[in-house]
């Protein structure tokens, strides 16, 4: 991905968002995110666009709706007279209170996501996914749980299912997760209460849940607790392996991309003429288009990576 001069930005995620293009359009939450992860002055100046307001840009009109990513993600629908083309980014469409909904939009030409773009994967309802935890300290509540989730988007997903789920106590938080949640709970995100994890014993984290970036699972941050529970919320622990691989004892299938019924209902729902598939397992979805009688092509991309 490069710095460019006009960069439209679908969300904060570093795949999507980096620093030092010259202006940037994107919706105000995108924007702060991107401020806070990169600083003030990561990009040269930020326009911020709110969302199924229409811009106007050399004749084609602009329209922002919301993905149901995370916080601020948009899809990119770009209109002439005659043609509506959408641009999901990243998206899905199932439920998620820790940010706007997702939104269905027609178009006739769609460029969509496909991190999970094969029929295996269907993802399971969050809500019992997240009751793992729950069920695992009735029968332990002397464990401390660390669960993996990455800093931007499913921590505080995690964390509001939490609190959905009925669970009040505070939950601690490695310091790369502060300040993400602070401005969620800014944006009027209701995560309860939270405290950074730094400065505590061993023993204060005895029956407590902690939340961590994936990476610090297996580094020396984690050694400060005797003998905790590992947890990783992520679409891909559908994947026993992986979840085998990482030593992973409660893995929880909590994905912030649409899994393969999502995408194809998405595909039918939005009477589209032809897609381009893009960003992960394009041939199956191209191939079920096709079969379809939808025009489909897969859609090469640089710089992608999993976030
Ligand atoms: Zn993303």
């Amino acid at each position: 991905m490069m710095a460019v001069e006009n960069a439209i930005i679908t969300h904060g995620h570093a795949d999507h968002a980096r620093k030092g293009h010259q202006n940037v359009l994107a919706t105000q939450n995108t924007i702060d995110i991107m401020k806070i992860r990169y600083g003030d002055k990561c990009a040269g100046s930020f326009q911020s666009i709110e969302y199924h307001k229409p811009l106007k840009i050399n004749n084609l009109n602009f329209t922002f709706y919301p993905a149901g990513h995370i916080l601020g993600s948009a899809q990119i629908l770009i209109e002439t007279k005659n043609s509506r083309l959408l641009i999901t980014g990243d998206y899905k469409t199932s439920p998620d209170s820790s940010c706007q909904s997702y939104e269905l939009v027609e178009c006739d030409q769609l460029i969509t996501e496909a991190t999970f773009g094969l029929p295996v994967f269907q993802h399971p309802k969050p809500e019992n996914e997240i009751k793992k935890i729950l069920k695992a300290f009735e029968k332990n509540d002397t464990k401390t749980y660390i669960i993996g989730a990455y800093a931007l988007g499913k921590s505080q997903r995690v964390i509001k299912l939490l609190r959905d789920a009925g669970y009040d106590e505070t939950i601690y938080l490695h310091g790369s997760q502060l300040k993400i949640c602070d401005y969620y709970i800014s944006q009027g995100i209701n995560l309860g209460n939270l405290e950074p994890v730094s400065y505590k014993k061993s023993a204060d984290f005895e029956g407590k849940i902690v939340i961590a970036p994936p990476s610090a699972l297996k580094d020396k941050w984690s050694r400060r607790f005797s003998d905790p529970v590992i947890c990783y919320a992520s679409g891909w622990m559908s994947i026993k392996q992986r979840a085998k691989q990482s030593l992973v004892e409660i893995p929880l299938i909590i994905s912030d991309h649409c899994d393969w019924n999502e995408l194809i209902t998405t595909i039918k729902s939005c009477k589209t003429k032809s897609v381009w598939v893009t960003h992960g397992r394009e041939d199956a979805l191209v191939h079920w288009c096709k079969s379809n009688n939808i025009n489909a092509e897969p859609l090469y991309m640089q710089g992608r990576e999993e976030e």
